[in-house]
């Protein structure tokens, strides 16, 4: 009998439920609404529900698996920094879902599964040690190393979004300044623009779109039709990006960089970020290096929260 796998993929606004077969491919998929104002009981029985009638069908279902952007304490099974998702913070709800299904249900930040995604489904099956990169609203980030995912002492490691990018720089969400995020995430691209246009210096090549409604697939489009400033943004978040990850290469000493999340995986700012790792990595350890794009797209965060299961049976 076929085996199955589900996968929750938890975001700001709405969570993902996939029911994920041993090929990677998500054969149903639920969507639900998660709002701030609910408690988690709510929040997560939402999620179960779709889950409880595979059950019902007699699907037979290894494990579940739930990716959620913050951090996920493997220690204490809780999320602690959760800021889209308040009512899930220190919440036990990985108890609560392994008390209501006779399966294993594990939990993690959306980049490791991601990381944990693309190693088992993805660009990653052919490497043993690299680095994932979301980036996306903020950037994420998840560390497999030995052929293994890498937790750190609580579960936390790989999470680089907020690492000092630039000393006393840009304010970021988290309160700090000068993370990388506040540099290279798709947030920060679009920022870019909108205080080009704000400034007086962007103006013919925007003049068809309201600044409040300017997301990342248009400034790509835009760099594509020719506009430099369009370019411009990109390419500074590239090179902030770029040299940031060679201090990682030159630390870690990974074969691979994996680059994933939205429109961030188009290749030519794949290769602006390859060429300022090189430009800030040592050449002995960049020579062999790979910058690429994730495999897994818009189904990633289902099939790296399913992901978790296969990893934890490994
Ligand atoms: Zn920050």
């Amino acid at each position: 009998m076929a085996k199955y796998y589900v996968g929750i993929d938890v975001g700001g606004t709405s969570a993902k439920i996939g029911l994920v077969n041993e090929k990677g491919e998500i054969e149903r998929k639920e969507q639900v609404q998660t709002l701030k104002s609910q408690d988690w009981h709510e929040i997560i029985d939402e999620f179960i529900r779709p889950v409880r009638a595979w059950f019902d069908e007699k699907i037979d279902i290894v494990g579940i698996g739930l990716g959620a952007p913050g951090f996920f304490n493997k220690n204490t099974g809780c999320l602690h920094n959760c800021e889209n998702i308040p009512g899930l913070i220190n919440a036990p709800f990985v108890e609560y879902m392994k008390q209501q299904f006779p399966v294993p249900v594990y939990a993690d930040n959306d980049a490791t599964c991601a990381a944990i995604g693309e190693h088992i489904f993805g660009a990653g099956r052919k490497y043993t040690d690299y680095l994932m990169v979301t980036v996306g609203t903020g950037i994420g980030g998840g560390l497999i190393l030995n052929d293994k995912v890498y937790r750190g002492r609580d579960g936390y490691a790989g999470e680089l979004g907020h690492v000092i990018a630039v000393p006393d720089g840009k304010r970021c969400t988290c309160g700090n300044k000068g993370c990388i995020e506040s540099y290279a995430s798709a947030t920060s691209i679009i920022e870019r623009v909108r205080d080009g246009i704000k400034k007086g210096y962007i103006t013919k090549s925007y003049a068809d779109v309201k600044p409040e409604e300017i997301n990342a697939k248009i400034v790509w489009d835009k760099a594509r039709a020719g506009c430099q400033y369009s370019k411009d943004a990109i390419d500074s978040a590239a090179r902030y990006l770029g040299m940031f990850l060679g201090g990682i290469v030159n630390l870690l000493n990974i074969q691979a960089i994996i680059i994933g999340g939205g429109v961030a995986v188009e290749a030519d700012f794949i290769e602006r970020i390859k060429y300022f790792t090189c430009q800030s990595a040592w050449h002995t350890f960049t020579q062999n290096l790979d910058v690429v794009a994730a495999e897994l797209k818009n189904n990633a965060g289902i099939i790296g929260a399913a992901s978790l299961v296969l990893e934890a049976q490994k």
